[in-house]
């Protein structure tokens, strides 16, 4: 068997491969054509020819097919300087992509030409991990990048804020900030179903992430072993764009809703009990919307509000609550259909039923109304210790 050096093997190519100059590649693409960016994505990051994929030389033929499944498409590839784009061409033909040609002089060429240049279109990791949800055309590749760029704090990372947690991170939300000072049990199992057999005992937020890191890498997370209080719930919460209430106690609770409010931020609420939960959105940044005061203006008695550990609870209950919180963070973050803002939805799983019921603001809240005062976050928590 006779060995090629690079220049003969260059050679063979240049004779096997079609190739087309950068404007006609860019024609091309007028007509359908898919234009692939072979580079390494530290070289597309000063930008891309216009409408180009990027996708790396090394990933090509592992993820090309899940971009473009159709062997007739016509497919372009181009590199940095018109070598690199040959192989990948003749890798594709070899895959029987059956219309491929490679552009000659590359990138180099393209911007000499002063062809038109794109800032670097999302990479190949996340168009294919999010690809069901770039097609809706609600999020799309902007959409994406709003969640991307998005901070969420979840308070508490138990029955609420695992399954929340799980979804954000699953959509791409860049950045959650998981609050909570419990451990792991194992009664907590049966619907915290971020956490383990084997991490009873671990931290709470460890071992939630540990769980978010498996499932998207690319996600953030940042830990407050602490538990909410008038200290450091302003600190805690500040840079968020919002936080989900997965709170499992009534002075948290208060004090999740004053600060929201002071911080100008939304509150996704949610609360479970039994075979039973709601949800709502208070969101501050809007003059129609009530707050969480206006639904509960005073705490109720320890007697009149069993917590999970008293009255019990069904363990997909939470993930269903869960659930509708996740829905409404990411439709908030996007900027997307109707938020639950100035209506309370209740689920009933007994007897599978939703029921909305109307949530106007109340004018004599005293968390939101014209008389409200807010004497500081240690008076917030007297109220419930008052109780
Ligand atoms: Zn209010």
């Amino acid at each position: 068997m006779s060995t090629l050096d690079r220049e003969s093997w260059l050679a063979d190519l240049h004779r096997r491969v079609p190739e087309l100059s950068p404007a006609q590649a860019l024609g091309r693409q007028a007509q359908g054509a898919l234009l692939i960016d072979v580079r390494e994505d530290n070289e597309r990051a000063s930008g891309v020819p216009f409408g180009a994929l990027g996708l790396s030389r090394g990933f090509l033929e592992l993820r090309i097919e899940s971009q473009e499944p159709d062997r007739s498409r016509e497919i372009l590839t181009l590199c940095g300087s018109g070598a690199r784009s040959l192989f990948a061409a003749e890798a594709l033909q070899r895959m029987g992509y059956r219309n491929v040609a490679s552009v000659i002089g590359g990138f180099e060429r393209w911007k000499s030409e002063g062809l038109p240049v794109s800032a670097v279109r999302m990479d190949t990791d996340s168009m294919e991990r999010y690809a069901r949800q770039l097609r809706l055309p609600q999020v799309g590749e902007a959409g994406q990048q709003r969640l991307s760029q998005a901070s969420v704090a979840l308070l508490g990372a138990g029955g609420l804020g695992a399954p929340a947690a799980l979804y954000l991170a699953a959509a791409g939300v860049g950045r959650l900030t998981l609050i909570d000072d419990d451990r792991v049990e194992r009664s907590n199992l049966h619907r915290q179903i971020i956490h383990a057999d084997a991490r009873v005992g671990m931290p709470k937020t460890e071992s939630a992430r540990m769980t978010l890191a498996a499932l998207n890498p690319r996600v953030s997370v940042e830990l407050h072993n602490e538990r909410l209080c008038a200290d450091n719930v302003e600190r805690l919460l500040r840079g968020h764009d919002l936080v989900v209430d997965g709170a499992d106690n009534f002075p948290a609770r208060y004090l999740l809703a004053a600060a929201t409010r002071r911080l100008n931020m939304p509150m996704v609420y949610g609360a479970v009990e039994r075979f039973t939960g709601q949800v709502g959105v208070f969101d501050p940044r809007r003059n129609d919307s009530p707050c969480y005061r206006c639904l509960f203006p005073e705490p109720p008695d320890a007697a009149d509000a069993p917590n999970c550990s008293e009255a019990g609870v069904l363990g997909v209950l939470p993930g269903i609550v869960g659930l509708l919180q996740a829905t409404e963070t990411l439709k908030l973050i996007l900027g997307i259909g109707a938020p639950l803002v100035g209506r309370l939805l209740s689920f009933d799983a007994l007897a599978m039923r939703f029921r909305e019921t109307r949530l106007p603001r109340d004018p004599a809240c005293p968390g939101c109304g014209p008389s409200a005062t807010f004497t500081g976050y240690a008076d917030v928590e007297r109220i419930c210790a008052a109780n």
